[in-house]
């Protein structure tokens, strides 16, 4: 959306193509990140070059062979009003001073690809790197996180799909006290509980999806972060059940659902914490209904 022809050509053709990956750094350890103004990294430009100096982690696919570019979130003029201090710049990952200090392991899983810190020391890269305009990195940022939301809520909503499906045969399957799981009253429950959380999801993502597609991702804010606050607990809810009713294994990696719980459970930070994202909803609903004294609900009845 953003980059210009040769970096389009360069970066955007190959990662189309999956030929390479490529990774985007915006989280610090230092600073609460969920908050974007608080990020430190800081971009200089020093006459035809820009020079990177911070730290980065929690950063998915830097561990994995392919991953060719990192685009990197850091502040060129700390002057400027709050959201306009960011820039966005991308970095070729065998850049000198870039250096993957460890892949961090969330919950204990290993992923492959990486959730990993990264240090950038001295990193110079030509001034052409740079996505859109000096201090719209804030602005790029919200464009890119809404698009990947809705994927992480599809994604999440197929977890939950796959959970479920295994707890119905696992509970069709096993016998207990001499009676098929699924015959106790609680696990039924669990199943049609699922079930009902799952459709809601789904139908709630199609809708965001379909306000995406028809008036854009700016308008459609709300559903989005309404979907994101919503999906993840979904997830993990319906793993949790399956887990519990396949018993020990459900905890081994006999099955996905201890995996599929984690990435459920990382969701609800990933891309924004839950309460961000609630706390937004919330902020539109009140604007959208300001409240007057002397003007309140006719469904009131007035004081005496
Ligand atoms: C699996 C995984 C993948 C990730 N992928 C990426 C990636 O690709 N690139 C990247 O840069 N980062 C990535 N992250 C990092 C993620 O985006 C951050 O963890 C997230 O934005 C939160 O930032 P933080 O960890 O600094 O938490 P903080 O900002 O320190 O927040 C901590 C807690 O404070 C509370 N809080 C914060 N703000 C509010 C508020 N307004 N109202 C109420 N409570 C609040 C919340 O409970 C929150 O969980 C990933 C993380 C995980 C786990």
């Amino acid at each position: 959306m953003f980059a210009t022809p040769a970096q389009r050509k360069k970066w955007l053709e190959p990662l189309l193509d999956g030929k390479i990956r490529s990774a985007f750094a915006m989280t610090e350890p230092a600073v609460a990140s969920s908050d974007a103004t608080n990020i430190t990294t800081s971009i200089r430009l020093d006459s035809d070059e820009y020079v990177i100096d911070g730290r980065k982690w929690f950063i998915p696919n830097a561990a994995h062979p392919n991953c060719q570019q990192f685009i990197v979130m850091g502040k060129t003029d700390r002057d400027a009003p709050a959201h306009r201090q960011q820039s966005m710049v991308l970095v070729p990952r065998d850049t000198p001073g870039v250096k993957i200090v460890r892949d961090i392991t969330v919950i204990d899983h290993t992923a492959p690809e990486g959730h990993c810190e990264i240090e950038f020391k001295g990193v110079r890269v030509p001034r052409s790197n740079l996505l859109g305009e000096e201090g719209s990195g804030f602005a790029l940022a919200q464009a890119r996180l809404g698009p990947g939301r809705i994927h992480h809520c599809m994604r999440s909503v197929g977890a939950a799909e796959l959970a479920l499906e295994l707890m119905i045969e696992r509970a069709q399957a096993r016998t207990a006290f001499g009676k098929k799981l699924y015959q106790y009253g609680s696990v039924g429950e669990w199943i049609a509980k699922s079930r009902i959380k799952i459709d809601q999801a789904r139908l709630f993502v199609l809708k965001a999806a379909w306000m995406i597609d028809n008036v854009g991702a700016k308008e459609a804010r709300q559903e989005i972060a309404m979907i994101k606050a919503l999906v993840p607990t979904v997830h993990t809810a319906v793993c949790e059940r399956a887990i519990q009713t396949f018993g020990a294994m459900g905890l081994s990696p006999d099955t996905p659902l201890a995996d599929s719980w984690t990435w459920g459970r990382a969701l609800k930070f990933a891309d924004g914490p839950d309460e961000v994202h609630l706390q937004s909803i919330a902020r539109k609903e009140i604007k959208a209904r300001p409240y007057e004294p002397g003007h309140e609900s006719p469904y009131l009845t007035p004081a005496v």
